[in-house]
């Protein structure tokens, strides 16, 4: 057991990498040693921690990024950040108060980060532009969507073919993957999200599903603000129909949160998730054994919280309050 004042930040390095380490260390006026051929630093109980821990993590952090290939995360040090958009950083379009600060500061302090949402149907380009619409500057790289997380499922399914109830953004991940979007014997039936659904997709994705197609649908959600009909909504005449149910990949299922995780190369155990619906942020967190914090600022009330069998391990009035990464 190490002592709890000591960091272990790298995995097994070679002598040349010890020797760049040992002196960036050096420069830094750390004190480090080698251990089993791993570095620890030692932080003097002086420091705040708060603040000089994740100065430092931040430096070597990037440090090693830059550096080596492999390398043990600092998983002491800077947790993975899995935020949710609608509810948390904005309203609709509008900015939730405080969360452009929020997400600069993590972007400034380093943590990995992947802002994730249910709704399929617009491209990480497109919810950067919202968001920057809105006041948050952001690449367009920090965005994991349920279309991609759809994407990552199907890759490691057989079938390539699939008839697809949905918009551009979803159609893209797929053909992304070598898909074939098609009417002719689809091995899938792909549901989305669009305001173009109508009579004929509905029969058709029944007629497919009947014959023996894989009913998948990108999230849960059932309506949107005002009554804005989710994928849920347009997978229910469908089920009705068929008598089957679809498998949703969005939250709460725990797949996204993992294709998420692996798409930041990410644990669950140094993971928080931050969310406003307890139905979807908080299960997904929950189900998948990472650390979940809910803010107040979305769907889900403080005063609803009993109905639930489990309970998030924060609770903040929103993404400004929040104060443990
Ligand atoms: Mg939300």
């Amino acid at each position: 057991m190490l002592p709890v004042d000591t960091l272990l930040i790298a995995g097994k390095l070679s002598p040349l990498k010890y020797r760049m380490i040992k002196s960036l260390l050096q420069n830094c006026g750390i004190y480090q040693k080698n251990y089993r051929g791993c570095i620890h630093i030692q932080i003097d109980s002086r420091f705040d921690l708060n603040f000089d821990l994740s100065w430092y993590a931040s430096i070597f952090y990037r440090y090693y990024l830059h550096h080596f290939d492999s390398v043990q995360r600092l998983d002491f040090l800077m947790k993975n950040i899995i935020c949710d958009i609608d509810g948390v950083l904005l309203h609709n379009n509008n900015l939730v108060p405080g969360a452009d600060e929020f997400i600069h500061r993590i972007l400034k302090k380093g943590n990995p980060l992947k802002l994730l949402t249910n709704y399929p149907s617009q491209t990480p380009a497109d919810l950067q532009n919202r968001l920057g619409a809105a006041g948050i500057k952001i690449d367009a790289e920090y965005f994991y969507t349920s279309a991609m997380a759809t994407a990552a499922f199907l890759e490691k399914q057989d079938g390539r073919k699939a008839y697809v109830i949905g918009e551009g953004a979803l159609t893209h991940e797929l053909y992304r993957i070598g898909f074939t979007i098609t009417d002719i014997n689809p091995d899938f039936v792909i549901v989305g999200e669009t305001r173009a659904f109508n009579w004929d997709m509905m029969q058709k994705a029944s007629y497919f599903i009947l014959g023996g197609s894989r009913f998948i649908a990108t999230n849960p959600d059932v309506a949107g603000p005002k009554g804005y009909p989710a994928c849920g909504a347009l997978c229910a005449p469908i089920e009705r129909i068929t008598g089957k149910k679809p498998y949703y990949i969005g939250k709460p299922n725990a797949w996204m949160m993992r294709a998420a995780l692996n798409s930041i190369n990410a644990h669950s155990e140094n993971t928080v998730i931050i969310g406003d619906n307890m139905n979807t942020d908080i299960l997904a967190g929950v189900q998948a054994g990472i650390e979940t914090i809910l803010v107040l600022s979305g769907v889900s009330a403080e005063e609803n919280l009993d109905k639930y069998p489990f309970r998030p391990n924060h609770i903040f009035s929103n993404a400004a309050a929040i104060d443990v990464v």
